[in-house]
């Protein structure tokens, strides 16, 4: 066990694995604690094309590619009768056509493989109790399986541990997100959940009839099994059930085309139910440490941003990091802080949207300039960062305009 690496990374999600492949492909000494044993649940299946730029940045696609993954070409949203569909083959940016809808047990485990076979040393079941910074190392405690604790002492901590965030609870970081608390319920259901107007090869998210805060996405897998969840603000989820399995039924129920098909399938398990998931930090980096993915930002499921997020944070850090040890100065500010929020504030402005429904009548107007809606269609590929896209760049203008067209378009 090396407990003197250059660089400490807490947890091997996307954002920890892909920090390990690139810090180790450079040639750094890198320790990966993760607190679970992998394969291990985890939710936020739908990856987003600018995942494929990043992935293959860090030498991960290949192995992704491997594991025949469901494809998916866009995406369908459905309020009743309105339908709108959005095509990764006609966009924007000059970016992947497509990506993969992933089981992430899977996932998640091909990409921390992938790390470990370029140098990075991975310990599973290992929980990072405590961080300590000194002047020039931080020290990190860790508790192995059976009680077991020892010390690691590293040169940079990257935190990339999710919803654990390690360092913004031992720091105070934590700030308001500007957005109402949500909730979600998902599982996995037996065959294909999918809308019947719509191939296999996009994700659904259907609007519920009479509330248009609340969401459902069906996310099919390779496998012929579908991920169902529901997102609304939690007064929508109470009420009194048998359990679990029949509150996800009865809330299922209320979206006409899954309701159609509720009967044809199995809910293979309990459903799970997460709340307040959106975090925000007052900053991103310090003299020793940087937070990626999830532990520092994340905005809402709808959109599928988070690994996105998480992959981009985990390039902009290890970047910056690598270019640190071979005795450059790195402004982790502009680098990093700015560079990756200027891709989380954009999609933060049509999370907004959706959720203040200008952006919902943006996605189903009949106003279809072919270059607005591939502008959004890059958007909503996860091409945040394109500096060419004036929806990317300008997003709150650009939101506005586009509403103000469609208005215009539908009163005429
Ligand atoms: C309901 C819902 C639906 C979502 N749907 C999507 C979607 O379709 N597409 C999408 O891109 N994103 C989605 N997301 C977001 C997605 O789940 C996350 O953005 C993504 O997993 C973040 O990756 P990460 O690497 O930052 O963290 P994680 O994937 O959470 O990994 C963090 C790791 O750190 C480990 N850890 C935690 N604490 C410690 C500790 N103390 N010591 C050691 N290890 C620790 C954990 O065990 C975990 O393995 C969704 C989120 C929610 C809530």
């Amino acid at each position: 066990m090396n407990s003197k690496p250059d660089v400490l990374i807490i947890g091997a999600g996307p954002a920890g694995s892909m920090s390990a492949a690139l810090l180790a492909r450079a040639g750094l000494d890198v320790v990966v604690v993760e607190k679970s044993v992998f394969p291990r649940f985890a939710i936020g299946e739908s990856l987003l094309p600018q995942c494929m730029n990043l992935l293959e940045e860090a030498d991960l696609l290949d192995a992704v590619h491997s594991r025949n993954y469901q494809v998916k070409e866009g995406g369908f949203f459905r309020h009743g009768d309105r339908v709108a569909e959005f095509d990764f083959s006609q966009q924007f940016t000059d970016g992947w056509k497509y990506t993969y809808q992933v089981p992430r047990d899977d996932f998640d485990h091909v990409l921390a493989m992938e790390a470990e076979k370029k140098g990075a040393e991975i310990h599973y079941g290992a929980d990072v109790t405590a961080v300590r910074f000194g002047t020039q190392r931080a020290e990190i405690d860790v508790t192995f399986p059976d009680a077991v604790e020892s010390t690691f002492v590293a040169k940079f901590v990257l935190d990339a541990s999710g919803g654990g965030r390690v360092l913004p609870r031992l720091l105070d970081l934590s700030r308001p997100t500007g957005l109402r608390l949500r909730s979600s319920q998902f599982s996995h259901v037996s065959g294909d959940a999918g809308d019947p107007l719509v191939a296999k090869r996009k994700i659904v998210v259907a609007i519920h009839p009479e509330d248009r805060g609340v969401w459902y996405w069906v996310i099919p897998f390779a496998s012929g099994k579908t991920s169902v969840g529901i997102v609304a603000e939690p007064e929508f989820f109470s009420g009194s059930y048998a359990d679990e399995e029949e509150r996800y039924r009865a809330l299922l129920a209320q979206e006409p085309n899954l309701a159609a098909r509720l009967n044809d399938y199995d809910v293979l398990y309990e459903p799970r139910m997460v709340s307040g998931y959106a975090h925000s930090v007052s900053k991103l980096y310090g003299d020793q440490f940087a937070i990626l993915g999830n532990a520092g930002e994340f905005l809402d499921p709808v959109f599928s941003s988070g690994v996105t997020i998480a992959l981009k944070s985990a390039s902009l850090a290890s970047n910056a990091l690598i270019r640190q040890f071979k005795g450059e100065t790195v402004d982790w500010k502009t680098d990093f802080e700015d560079e990756l929020m200027r891709g989380v504030d954009a999609f933060k402005t049509y999370v907004m949207g959706w959720y203040d429904m200008a952006f919902q009548d943006v996605i189903f107007s009949e106003y279809k300039d072919r270059s607005c809606v591939d502008m959004i269609c890059s958007i909503l590929a996860g091409y945040v960062w394109d500096k060419e896209n004036p929806l990317a760049v300008k997003h709150e203008r650009g939101l506005q305009s586009i509403v103000e067209l469609c208005a215009l378009y539908s009163s005429s």
